[in-house]
């Protein structure tokens, strides 16, 4: 995960489709550009989390630069640095839960700490 500005940030994300658009994808590194639908089924369960009492920080949907065949070009992806306040590591007693309660909304991809690249944030992403 790497970011900077270009109108692909999580929050461009969810304005873009809040807007009946599709979302902007970033186009440095291995992104490919371009736009994606983000899927019912990701937003669905980003909504549940919230629900279920949750506050997270999203760093990325559809934009920044992730590996090249990664889930997030798809739409299907979410990654999140901070749970109910506390940054996303082995200290933030959250985490492993907030990752449960996604495989049960069905992803079935979930890093964290522990996978390599993901000591600072968690990543869930949805079946294409
Ligand atoms: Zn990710």
């Amino acid at each position: 995960m790497s970011g900077r500005y270009d109108g692909a940030s999580a929050l461009d994300n969810i304005k873009q489709v809040s807007a009946g658009h599709a979302a902007k994808r970033s186009s440095y590194g291995s992104a490919p550009g371009g736009y994606v639908w983000l899927k019912p089924r990701m937003l669905r369960a980003m909504k549940s989390l919230a629900r279920d009492g949750y506050s997270f920080r999203v760093t990325s949907m559809a934009g920044a630069s992730h590996s090249r065949t990664s889930r997030h070009y798809a739409g299907i992806a979410f990654d999140v640095d901070y749970i109910n306040g506390l940054k996303v590591g082995y200290g933030n007693p959250y985490w492993r839960k907030f990752l449960q309660r996604c495989r049960e909304l069905g992803a079935t991809e979930t890093l964290g700490p522990g996978d390599r690249g993901h000591s600072t944030h968690i990543h869930a992403a949805w079946p294409r």
